[in-house]
């Protein structure tokens, strides 16, 4: 009987107990967790924030999840140090738990910005349903904010705070938020609408220093420029949560490096969630798509995979429908492709109804899309993205708002 052991307990840990007990109840299954809250919705947090979610609805699991599962689980603990030669884990309460199979589900920590003043009370990362839980402590009396970064969690925790009425100033390197996921026509249209509820968009300027006696009340810019705040929100993107990993022990690049079988360069020892690096279908290299669909699907393969039953991952794409105000987004793949001959471009802007559409081909596949203002027919394109299917009609008709596009798909 193989012991098990699962680090993290987001939705790619949470699946892979589930794969591995479905597959093998009785061997000895161990959770460590440093999180001790019920498997949660991470994605639902900053409805939270927003006040149109109660965080009593966060939770995907029930409380004796673990228990029914007959999962020893250690909770509130968190790996310090894994031993790849003695194939052991010690936690920070002194814990060592042996294993002969191990999942690193251990996800992401956000990155954080060292300027003086960064321990201040009212700066926040938004990562956790406890931070969140801080953040609406904090929220009283705050009237402005900063949030710096306009990646997803950035705009994300922007948004939230834009429903309330708080004004807040972002701080941003591209001209737009989401420059990931979008494109600069769509980047700049997402802009507008934003702006129009209050948010204000820097560029290219960073913050120096967080000014206040014991909250912060004011951040420095590196022009100079200083900006009253009662608020913070870090939203500088996340590092792969890996510090108990000895120096070398392990491949990784900016996650932990799996292969097909989501198995580490350590045998035995797998990987999955925004914590690994898997092959990404459209690009056909490693990369890493930290979005809660990947994570939940690498769990489960990876469970699979941990219990001895062979499971290919074909890959992950990154993708996201998110509504901004009145305006709906759903994007996937790859948006910004390099500047190559055998990549081809296809806009439609239609100002009247307020939608715009790219599409990305390369060799007659499609590889990436945006959808703004009507994603309807989003489903259909993400499918023939997923699948790699050749198109077998001229690419423009696909700009058609009229144009059937389940007769694309066989
Ligand atoms: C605000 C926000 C909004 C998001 N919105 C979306 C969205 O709209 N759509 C989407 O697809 N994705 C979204 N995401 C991303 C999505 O939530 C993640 O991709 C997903 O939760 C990753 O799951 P995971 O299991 O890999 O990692 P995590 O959910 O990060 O779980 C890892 C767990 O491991 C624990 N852990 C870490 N280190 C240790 C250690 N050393 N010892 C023990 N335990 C440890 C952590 O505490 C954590 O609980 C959002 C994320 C955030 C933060």
């Amino acid at each position: 009987m193989p012991a098990y052991l699962v680090i993290g307990n987001g939705i790619a840990g949470i699946n892979a107990l589930e794969a591995i007990r479905s597959l093998d109840p009785r061997s000895p299954l161990t959770l460590i967790a440093e999180e001790d809250f019920p498997p949660y919705s991470r994605p639902l947090i900053s409805l939270v924030l927003e006040g149109a979610l109660p965080p009593e609805r966060l939770p995907i699991r029930p409380p004796d999840f673990y228990r029914r599962l007959g999962v020893r689980a250690l909770v509130g603990q968190r790996v310090v140090e894994l031993d790849p030669k003695a194939a052991r884990v010690r936690t920070d309460r002194g814990e060592q738990v042996a294993y002969d199979r191990l999942l690193i589900a251990s996800g992401a920590h956000p990155r954080t910005v060292e300027a003086p003043g960064h321990q201040l009370a009212g700066i926040f990362c938004l990562r956790t349903q406890a931070q969140v839980q801080a953040m609406r402590a904090h929220l009283p009396g705050v009237k402005r904010a900063v949030v710096l970064g306009g990646g997803l969690v950035g705009f994300k925790a922007a948004y939230a705070l834009l429903r309330q009425g708080i004004a807040v100033t972002m701080l941003i390197r591209s001209p737009h938020p989401l420059s990931q996921q979008v494109d600069p026509e769509a980047g700049a249209l997402i802009r507008r609408e934003l702006e129009r509820h209050g948010l204000e968009v820097r560029v290219g300027v960073e913050v120096s220093a967080f000014l206040g006696s014991k909250a912060v009340e004011a951040v420095e810019l590196s022009d100079g420029e200083r900006l009253a705040c009662q608020m913070v929100v870090v939203g500088k993107g996340v590092r792969p949560a890996v510090d108990f990993l000895p120096p070398e022990a392990v491949r990784t690049d900016s996650g932990i490096l799996v292969d097909q079988h989501l198995q580490t360069s350590l045998e035995g020892v797998y990987a999955a969630g925004d914590v690994a690096q898997a092959r990404d279908l459209v690009r056909g290299q490693p990369w890493v798509n930290a979005i809660w669909p990947v994570a939940a699907e690498q769990g489960m393969i990876a469970g699979a995979n941990l219990a001895g039953r062979p499971v290919v991952y074909r890959g992950s794409l990154g993708r996201n429908v998110i509504r901004i105000f009145t305006l709906d987004l759903m994007t996937a793949g790859l948006v910004n492709p390099p500047r190559q001959d055998d990549y081809q471009v296809l806009t439609h802007r239609d100002p009247r109804r307020g939608t715009y559409r790219r599409l990305v081909l390369h060799r007659q596949r499609l590889v990436g899309m945006v959808l703004l203002g009507r994603v309807e027919q989003g489903g259909v394109l993400l499918a023939l993205i997923q699948r790699g299917l050749p198109l077998e009609v001229d690419p423009q008709r696909l700009l058609e708002p009229t144009f059937n596009f389940a007769s694309l798909l066989p």
